[in-house]
């Protein structure tokens, strides 16, 4: 029974029998894994709080031949994102986080990069300068990581390179912009004007440690809110329950995200 000890993010934890847990988690070098935790509700030496959803830790686990579940040995926290815990705002956007590496990875598929993602993207989330726009440049960088990156730069009916001084409207179904002369004048999907396509093409290529630097307007806040989340939703054929939740908090809350934007 091979043994391997790797850093990891915990996606998911679920109590299981009487003093299991059965944990979803994402690790650097194998990916995403489920595993049952012997013993978890009961060992704190062995687990502490290492198994609370979106924790980054380092996770002993091995492997039983024929088993699809691994199994969960001890597991130390390297960083527990505690300021994410003292807003609940900053918790919807972490549990996306979370909901949309479960929803949009396969498992046992090996991603350094989108594990870096992930953990570059919740620490941006733990600091007091998080914007709503590190969520969009999140959602950008996976879909293409995923396989499924939008046409940005290019009408994806005509081919057209795209004008950045015009706006352009977004079919979720074709995958990417469509200029003016192809919609003609109808409003049958939302429009991201010129200056929100290029917030959106930078947000594609800018290196990681830079994306504090890189700021939305409230318009291209606002216009990418409308176009991406629900891009991926159609995706991946499902609806995402952190989504919803965001989308509720902001109504009932009276919080408006583009405050978020204008800090
Ligand atoms: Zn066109």
């Amino acid at each position: 029974m091979p043994n391997y000890i790797n850093p990891a993010v915990i996606l998911h934890s679920l109590d299981f029998a009487e003093s299991d847990k059965l944990v979803t988690f994402f690790t650097r070098d194998f990916g995403k894994l489920k595993g049952v935790a012997k013993g978890a509700k009961r060992s704190r030496k062995r687990f502490g709080s290492g198994l609370e959803p979106l924790t980054y830790c380092t996770i002993s686990f091995f492997e039983k031949e024929s088993a699809q579940l691994v199994r969960l040995d001890h597991c130390a926290i390297v960083e527990s994102y505690s300021h994410i815990h003292d807003d609940v705002l900053k918790v919807g956007y972490a549990s996306y986080l979370g909901e949309l590496i479960r929803e949009m990875v396969a498992e046992r598929e090996a991603n350094r990069e989108l594990f870096k993602l992930l953990t570059t993207f919740l620490s941006l989330i733990n600091e007091p300068f998080f914007r709503e726009e590190f969520i969009r440049i999140f959602e950008l960088r996976l879909l293409a990581l995923a396989g499924y990156q939008p046409e940005l730069s290019r009408c994806v009916i005509c081919r057209k390179a795209v004008n950045g001084n015009r706006e352009h409207q977004f079919s979720e179904r074709k995958g990417g912009l469509i200029c003016f002369e192809c919609f003609k004048g109808s409003r049958e999907y939302p429009t991201l004007s010129g200056g929100t396509i290029k917030m959106l093409q930078r947000a594609q290529t800018i290196e990681l440690t830079k994306v504090k630097r890189l700021f939305f307007s409230p318009q291209a806040c606002e216009e990418s809110r409308k176009v991406l989340p629900h891009f991926i939703e159609s995706r991946i054929e499902k609806p995402l329950k952190s989504l919803r939740f965001i989308e509720h908090l902001g109504e009932s809350k009276g919080v408006k995200y583009t405050n978020k934007c204008l800090k």
